[in-house]
């Protein structure tokens, strides 16, 4: 074997773990509605374990992002793999796209849970139906299972004893943790969080953070699109951030929100959110 030989092996064996990690690869992404690019060519990896904090101003494109993650939306250029397998649709030879089966795109889907801004409990449910619905409808668990499963859940979120409330008789971060139950309640390997404490009351936003943050103490593969910059520098192992359209800056909360700051993440934190939050981090 001469030193060329070795050397490219070695490097395809690197390679080959290092996709092996990502839970999610994000390839040369770019989306349009009509004629406007709102995403330009993003290339990003989600490692398994970790939490993949998204950051940036409003209309950056952050939501486009995550929601092409859950096939939500199609990109229009570029493709996607969850854990090694491409969502949605396959390229061939020729760069063509043909789309997957629905069985196998139901079977991507499948792996990722999301949890948006807006909490969208069904009012006329209490917390335990709203959790265990899905188990029963889409995986047919018999209603027992399903409950018992989903009780798992709201305990796991801290909510075992509001099992019983309607979301009307829940303050905000109480109906958001159970948004999130409900969405853990079908065993995600990935969850996508959407700014879920930007419509609560700031006293409630913590309750919320803190079921995040045991949630990614457990191990759970995480993005998380945040304007909370304390919980992204603490809990995020990598900042990605967003702006208009282009992926700017990447790396560990250190190496992007360290000194020398890139000038735009400067602006962004002095201006977007409330000027104290650059020096927090
Ligand atoms: P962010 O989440 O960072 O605020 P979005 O991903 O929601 O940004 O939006 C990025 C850009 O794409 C914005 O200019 C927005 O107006 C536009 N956009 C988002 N969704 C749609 C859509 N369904 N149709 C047309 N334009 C959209
Ligand atoms: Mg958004």
């Amino acid at each position: 074997m001469n030193a060329d030989t070795g050397h490219s092996q070695a490097l395809d064996a690197k390679q080959t773990t290092g996709m092996m990690k990502h839970a999610i690869s994000v390839r040369g992404v770019s989306k349009s509605f009509g004629s406007v690019e709102v995403l330009h060519n993003i290339d990003l990896d989600i490692e398994a374990g970790q939490v993949t904090c998204l950051i940036g101003p409003s209309g950056s494109g952050k939501s486009t992002l995550l929601r092409c993650m859950a096939f939500l939306e199609e990109a229009t250029t570029g493709s996607i793999l969850v854990n090694g397998q491409p969502l949605g649709y396959a390229l061939d030879a020729n760069g063509k796209r043909a789309r997957l089966s629905a069985d196998r795109i139901r079977e991507s889907r499948s792996q990722i849970g999301m949890c948006f801004q807006q909490f969208n409990l069904w009012p006329h449910m209490t917390a335990l139906g709203n959790v265990s619905e899905a188990l029963k409808t889409v995986r047919k668990l018999p209603r027992g299972e399903a409950e018992e499963r989903a009780m798992v859940q709201l305990k796991k979120v801290g909510l075992e004893g509001r099992a019983g409330h309607y979301p009307s008789q829940l303050s905000g971060g109480q109906q958001q943790r159970v948004a999130i139950a409900r969405a853990l309640a079908l065993e995600p390997k990935i969850m996508l969080f959407d700014e879920p404490t930007s419509s609560l009351d700031p006293e409630l936003t913590g309750e919320v953070l803190n079921v995040m943050r045991a949630l990614a103490e457990d191990g759970m593969t995480m993005v998380v699109v945040s304007h909370e910059i304390g919980f992204a520098a603490s809990v995020g192992s990598k900042i990605a951030f967003l702006d208009q359209g282009k992926l700017l800056l990447e790396g560990s909360p250190q190496s992007v929100f360290g000194k020398p700051r890139h000038p735009r993440l400067d602006q962004f934190l002095d201006t977007y959110l409330d000027r104290g939050a650059a020096m927090l981090v």
